[in-house]
């Protein structure tokens, strides 16, 4: 992955989010309080507004600069969650202009870490880890096999839709889900889906 490629997968995860918008808000407002769309929208248009004015010479400092502006333009809890991801994913990279996949895989696994470090959640809580977390281990399986980033991006993409998709017949233990208690059974969680969408922008642009 280049700095090209880094930048391509941000404004496409921004594309995305602008384009379900509406769709993360329906789901949050069923088991939150409806702001998810909302919230996501306008940290990645700001994030694809510092795209548009910077000039990056390291793949690292894309990540790190895009997740310091997630956590200064979004107020929920998704703000600071995916702030932080993105930061600890740009930190653990090499610096440079281009990374391997191999450095991606430890630097997801370390945007995984500062996701649980700081929201406290485990795998089933009904939470963005549900999606995170099988993504990066189908992420790190694949290229441990030699997959390309593409095959790996693929794979990635359809283990955090499985895990979306699995967060409805869960009860949210972390979060303003949980609040409703069992009531949250039966919905899909937004932050997971939201997930789901960064994961598949990945596998959408690195597609042959
Ligand atoms: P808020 O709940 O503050 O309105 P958002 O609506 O933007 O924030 O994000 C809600 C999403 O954040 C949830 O669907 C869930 O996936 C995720 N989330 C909430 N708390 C946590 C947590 N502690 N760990 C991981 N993800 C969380
Ligand atoms: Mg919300
Ligand atoms: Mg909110």
């Amino acid at each position: 992955m280049d700095v090209a490629l880094a930048t391509a997968w941000l404004r496409a995860v921004a594309e995305s989010v602008d384009a379900d918008a509406d769709e993360l808000t329906k789901l949050d407002s069923a088991i939150g309080d409806g702001d998810h769309g909302v919230n996501l929208r306008r940290g990645f248009t700001a994030v694809a507004a510092l795209l548009d004015g910077t000039a990056f010479t390291s793949v690292g400092d894309v990540f790190v600069r895009a997740g310091g502006t997630l956590i200064s333009k979004v107020g929920g809890a998704s703000g600071p969650l995916y702030g932080s991801a993105f930061r600890a994913v740009g930190k653990a990279l090499p610096p440079g202009p281009a990374v391997t996949p191999a450095d991606l895989v430890t630097a997801l696994r370390a945007g995984l870490d500062a996701v649980s470090a700081l929201g406290g959640a485990v795998p089933g809580d009904k939470t963005i880890v549900d999606a995170y977390r099988p993504a990066v281990m189908a992420f790190g399986e694949a290229v441990a096999g030699g997959a390309a980033l593409p095959e790996a991006a693929a794979g990635a993409a359809r283990a955090a839709g499985d895990g979306a998709r699995a967060t409805v017949s869960l009860t949210a233990r972390k979060g303003r889900a949980s609040y409703l208690g069992e009531r949250s059974a039966g919905h899909q969680d937004p932050g997971a889906t939201s997930t789901w969408l960064i994961f598949q922008a990945l596998a959408d642009v690195t597609a042959p």
